[in-house]
């Protein structure tokens, strides 16, 4: 499999601390991000790259060469031009004939890609994205996902003030098939997340692949620095699949949200005061911070298991816009005493979730 690498972006929320030097040169433990980024693809055996270049280009050439003292093979494509972040592959579609991979070159990432890839063939998927809670969901792409992973929607920033999603974000990691290539406009600057995957959505099969492995962009002085702690803190290496992860598993009500008793009206979520910044101090420790509660709303027909996890997007909408991320949430919808006049029978069961 191939690579591409998205690697021409000027960073200019980067560049006060970073002049002159292309955003994927940013050093993480004195090393570029994107070198990170080749000696991964290394790792899972892809040796073939493509480094899409634009802004500062040699820069970037004359650091990674051909690539062989990386073990790799790299060619270089250099925009004349910003094409956004799909003008550049369809310049390079005639290279792209089989199932490739992409990375956006400001993105710290340690996670298993052999996984992903096994993941995107198993579904049969034609474009399948790389999704994660991020503790900025506010102003990032969010995307939707049915039970099978497959995605019945996006929603790319800016979102509309009062809407609830659940946190999952489009991590700038894709397997895309060459089917996806007809649909991106040649010579037009364009970007996957807000132009290409919402008109593909109903047209290709898009999967998301969910994991809680290390993803962190650089794209701002704040989160280089953060990243560059992560490094020296350990927490980088550590947060791939490979390794056992700690975690803390924190019930909802009362702990999370006011306790208000069987709540089940979205208009009655409300956080505890103290709960955004407990969380994201969780999320900091590098522990994966996990909710499981039981909702027997559900079984007792006070709401649907739609409108609970409509209240839970509240919950995690309103903890990211304090920075604050869950890493998974876990419910029973059931009880186990049936006979109540209005019950939701079918949830009315001895679970095992319990
Ligand atoms: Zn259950």
């Amino acid at each position: 499999m191939k690579a591409v690498i998205l690697a021409g972006g000027k960073g200019t929320r980067l560049s006060s601390a970073l002049p002159n030097l292309p955003k994927p040169m940013a050093p993480v433990g004195g090393v570029p991000v994107l070198e990170h980024q080749i000696r991964l693809l290394k790792t899972y055996g892809i040796q073939d790259i493509i480094i899409i270049t634009g802004f500062e280009a040699t820069v970037i050439e004359n650091y990674f060469k051909r690539g062989e003292s990386f073990g790799v093979a790299i060619r270089y494509y250099r925009e004349p031009q910003p094409l956004g972040t799909t003008g550049g592959i369809k310049e390079i579609a005639s290279f792209l004939k089989e199932d490739f991979i992409v990375l956006y070159g400001d993105v710290m990432v340690n996670m298993d890609l052999q996984r992903l890839i096994n993941f995107h063939l198993n579904q049969g998927s034609d474009c399948t994205l790389v999704l994660h809670a991020n503790d900025h969901p506010f102003d990032s792409d969010l995307v939707e996902i049915d039970e099978t992973c497959q995605i019945v929607n996006f929603h790319p920033k800016p979102h509309a003030l009062g809407s609830y999603h659940k946190n999952l974000v489009n991590a700038g990691i894709y397997v895309i098939s060459p089917k996806v290539l007809p649909y991106i406009q040649q010579r037009v600057a364009a970007d996957f997340g807000r132009d290409l995957f919402p008109r593909l959505v109903h047209k290709v099969k898009m999967y998301g692949y969910v994991t809680a492995e290390y993803l962190k962009d650089i794209g701002t002085p704040e989160r280089l620095q953060e990243v560059n702690r992560d490094k020296e803190r350990g927490i980088i290496d550590q947060q791939h699949r490979k390794n056992k992860r700690p975690a803390i598993f924190l019930d909802r009500d009362g702990i999370i949200n006011r306790e208000v008793g069987l709540l089940h009206n979205i208009n009655d979520f409300e956080l505890q005061p103290d709960a955004a910044s407990a969380i994201k101090k969780i999320n900091e420790s590098g522990y994966l911070t996990i909710v499981v509660t039981n909702q027997s709303v559900v079984a007792r027909n006070l709401c649907s298991k739609t409108e609970l996890e409509t209240i839970h997007n509240k919950m995690e909408t309103l903890l990211g816009n304090q920075r604050a991320k869950l890493d998974a949430i876990y419910y029973c919808p059931h009880h186990p005493d049936a006979g109540y006049p209005g019950e939701n029978a079918a949830y009315k069961i001895d679970c095992s979730c319990r």
